[in-house]
């Protein structure tokens, strides 16, 4: 199975580029998702956590509470390191699975994290989804109606837009409108086509 990594900075359009992907019959993979399913209610995750930290990182409804999570492990870097132990290998195992359930041509995995978490090592190539930060910053800011000041923390504990080009096969340049972000996926696709018939033989 040949594996396209997509990844971009917060803002830079990863879900606009996924979405098109997929239009073009491309499976899809969500690292995100695959972070959120291994800590659902009867995965051996959620048992460990809870039993951990405490049956406060739990909801009435027994999913975790992220936020409470979040905030036990922040400033707090040995326990983000046991979390980080305990989830990352088996977010790896939930992607590939993932993964190898696809039935298209060449498959994505879509992760803001991709090369920061290492996953860059699940995939063949990385698609960097490019724009300057300045309007990374104007995107987000206006999605989420979050203050800019956050987004620029997000943006801090990220790769900077210099080190994410350096490590990209491909780049998607976002900082036109979406057509013309389509068009260039229309090319890439052509292209991934071809090396994932090359890979096969
Ligand atoms: P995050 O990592 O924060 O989830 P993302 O990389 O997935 O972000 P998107 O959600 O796809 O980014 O895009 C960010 C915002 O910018 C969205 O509101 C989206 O609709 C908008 N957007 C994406 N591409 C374009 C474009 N070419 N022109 C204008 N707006 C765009």
């Amino acid at each position: 199975m040949f594996r396209i990594g997509l990844t971009g900075g917060i803002g830079s359009g990863k879900s606009a580029a996924a979405a098109y992907f997929r239009e073009l019959g491309i499976h899809v993979v969500d690292a995100d998702w695959a972070a959120r399913v291994v800590v659902q209610p009867g995965r051996p995750a959620l048992e460990q956590i809870a039993q951990h930290f405490g049956a406060s990182v739990l909801l009435e409804n027994g999913t975790l509470d992220r936020a409470q999570l979040r905030a036990l492990v922040f400033d707090n870097p040995a326990e983000r390191a046991w979390l980080e132990g305990l989830l990352h290998p088996l977010i790896r195992e939930e992607i590939l699975l993932s993964l190898a359930r696809s039935a298209s041509p060449y498959a994505i995995l879509e992760s803001p994290l991709l090369i920061e978490s290492g996953q860059h090592q699940l995939v063949d190539r990385i698609c960097v989804v490019d724009l300057p930060e300045s309007l990374q910053l104007e995107r987000a800011s206006a999605r989420d109606e979050n203050h800019p000041e956050q987004i620029r923390k997000i943006m801090a504990a990220q790769l900077d837009r210099q080190e994410r080009l350096a490590k990209a096969d491909d780049v998607l340049d976002n900082t036109a409108d979406l057509a013309a972000l389509n068009r260039q996926i229309e090319a890439l696709h052509q292209k991934y086509l071809l090396l994932a018939a090359a890979a096969q033989e």
